[in-house]
């Protein structure tokens, strides 16, 4: 152990915000469904705690009213993730409403196109007077002026930021992921690419303050004559039923796929390979790069 840290560990997340706190959850899930690990592969580390960032003085707002197209969908599915447990998120699905002058009018009603294209439920009121009506229908006493277009989202809300972190940080450890506080990132080894070792300011060893030891072993396939015979036995072979056998060749090369690529966040890129009757790497040299 390195103070409070594993020797090793599979998938190191730094930041226990709601994106290190959605990843580690989502990469726990995903993993055991795969039957590929499960929660305890993963360790999240934070120099403070979770919610001390962005996060935590966040305004809580959950919305799909980004401007950028491509964030329709994505916002779409992040509303419905706040929707699958408003109790743990502290999650008021209250609706968010848009409420402007002439000109946003075009941006906003561009933004209601690409809702409605996608089923999700929102009203788009356009007009003085009939911006006037609607909001007087919900609050009678309704006096801003110069109101032209109302982007009305019928989903989304608002979440209280630190309960809705200390939710998901359950769900997270619920899950058997390791979250550790206190413990600062201060450098990244790089071999080939790929994080090979993770520095910390929490060392716990006199002669380093690193964490050195690395996050992923060599990987090998454990079944091919190279792999065999040589040092690789040494290491922790990743099981051989989730890789391709090594040709005759007693080589691998990487050959990603589409498919590789698209579930690259999600999976190790160990799990998916091809061989080849080129030689190009030999298997036990290979390293997880992702
Ligand atoms: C004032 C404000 C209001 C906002 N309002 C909204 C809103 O209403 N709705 C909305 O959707 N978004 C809002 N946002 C944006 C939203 O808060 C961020 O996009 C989101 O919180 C980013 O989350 P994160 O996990 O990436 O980062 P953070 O929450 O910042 O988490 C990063 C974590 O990494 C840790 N860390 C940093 N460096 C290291 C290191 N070297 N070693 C270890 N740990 C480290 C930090 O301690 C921190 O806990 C708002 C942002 C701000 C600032």
């Amino acid at each position: 152990m390195y103070g409070n840290l594993p020797p090793a560990v599979r998938y190191l997340i730094v930041g226990a915000g709601i994106h290190g706190l959605s990843t580690a959850w989502q990469l726990a899930a995903q993993l055991r469904a795969s039957g590929l690990g499960d929660g305890s592969d993963v360790v999240v580390l934070d120099k403070t705690g979770v919610g001390a960032g962005a996060s935590g003085i966040a305004c809580g707002v959950i919305r799909n009213n980004y401007f950028q197209p491509a964030m329709r969908r994505l916002m779409a599915h992040s509303v419905s993730v706040w929707e699958s447990d408003p109790s743990d998120f502290a999650y008021h699905p209250v609706g968010y409403m848009q409420i402007s002058h002439e000109a946003m009018h075009a941006d906003v009603a561009s933004i209601y196109e690409q809702q409605q294209a996608i089923g999700y439920p929102s009203t788009f009121v356009e007009g003085a007077s009939q911006c006037q009506a609607y909001m007087a229908g919900m609050f009678d006493d309704w006096q801003a002026e110069g109101i032209t277009s109302i982007l009305h989202e019928h989903r989304g809300g608002y979440a209280h930021n630190l309960a809705a972190l200390q939710g998901l940080a359950a769900k997270v450890e619920a899950a058997g992921v390791r979250i550790l506080d206190g413990v600062r990132v201060t450098g990244l080894d790089l071999a080939g690419g790929a994080v090979e070792a993770v520095q910390t300011d929490q060392g716990g060893s006199a002669a380093s303050s690193s964490w050195s030891r690395p996050a992923r072993g060599p990987v090998t396939c454990g079944r091919c004559s190279t792999c065999r015979s040589g040092s690789a036995s040494a290491t922790a072979p990743v099981d051989c039923t989730r890789i391709d056998r090594c040709g005759a060749t007693g080589s691998c090369r990487r050959a990603p796929s589409r498919s590789t690529r698209a579930r690259s966040l999600t999976g190790p890129a160990t799990r998916r390979r091809s061989c080849t009757s080129t030689p190009t790497l030999p298997c036990t040299t290979r390293r997880a790069s992702s």
